[in-house]
């Protein structure tokens, strides 16, 4: 199957390291034009530029996605262009156990994983409406489907992340726009590198693979969302944890 998305421009958010660098990457090589947006200006650039120097197309976007004027911004860019592509990929964690969270810790986690989708989402699919075709990816977590101590504001978050992909998808599914959402397992990034190798060990025990995903276990699943030939596929999730929960 050969994947291609020339002509396409894919929105990827979170794009400065992790998950969405290696999402706007393998975009990249469909031929896909990609904006890698995350709040580390330098580093999207950077990011943008070694595409560009590998021979695909990127450019850099500074954007806070919990920042009161993202539906501007948003629109700036679909002024330029259209977004065809929407991979609503940022996130964070602020874990505690439930009696000690504080409210911002809750607050933060919803806007940034939750809230952000919600405007985006909205200002970038009434073009995808219009062109009559659409592709849009959340990052969920398979914490949201199975919960994890620690995490009730990560994992609600994640969880109302598949609600809203799955109503948004039976809404908009005759305008030929797709929404998905992708619960990875543990993979290897910045926001797993606090585990202890104890930690480690214990989890890897527990996963059918043996090992964590890889940023490219990710990447993969979200260029076949992407893709022409996953056209007939939405509202649904797709579970990319080396079968720790199935
Ligand atoms: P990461 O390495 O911590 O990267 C998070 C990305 O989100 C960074 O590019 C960060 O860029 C961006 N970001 C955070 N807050 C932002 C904001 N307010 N505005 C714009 N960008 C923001 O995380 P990751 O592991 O790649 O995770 C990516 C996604 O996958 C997240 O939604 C996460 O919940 C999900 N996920 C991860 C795992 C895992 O094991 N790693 C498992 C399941 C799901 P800046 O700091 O430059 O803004």
């Amino acid at each position: 199957m050969n994947i291609r998305l020339e002509g396409r421009t894919a929105l990827v958010t979170g794009a400065s390291r992790g998950i969405g660098e290696a999402i706007a990457r393998r975009l990249s090589q469909t031929g896909a034009h990609i904006l890698c947006a995350a709040r580390s200006a330098e580093r999207v650039r950077e990011v943008a530029a070694e595409i560009t120097a590998a021979g695909g197309s990127a450019a850099g976007v500074e954007l806070d996605i919990t920042s009161t004027n993202v539906r501007e911004r948003i629109r700036e860019l679909l002024e330029a262009q259209s977004i065809d592509i929407l991979v609503n990929n940022a996130g964070i964690t602020e874990d505690d156990l439930f009696l000690r969270m504080k409210t911002e810790a809750w607050t933060n986690v919803i806007r940034t994983n939750l809230d952000s989708a919600f405007h985006i989402t909205q200002e970038v699919v009434k073009k995808m409406i219009r062109a009559r075709w659409g592709r849009i990816i959340n990052m969920s977590s398979i914490v949201g489907l199975m919960g994890n101590p620690g995490q009730t504001n990560y994992a609600a978050s994640k969880a109302a992340l598949i609600g809203f992909t799955k109503a948004l998808a039976l809404e908009i599914g005759s305008r030929n726009v797709t929404v998905n959402a992708i619960a990875p397992g543990f993979i290897e990034t910045a926001m797993t590198d606090a585990l202890t190798q104890e930690a480690r060990e214990t989890l890897e025990g527990r996963i059918a693979l043996k090992r964590l995903g890889k940023v490219d276990d990710v990447a993969y699943a979200a260029v076949f969302l992407a893709s022409e030939q996953a056209g007939y596929i939405t509202g649904t999730v797709l579970n990319v944890s080396g079968g720790l929960y199935t």
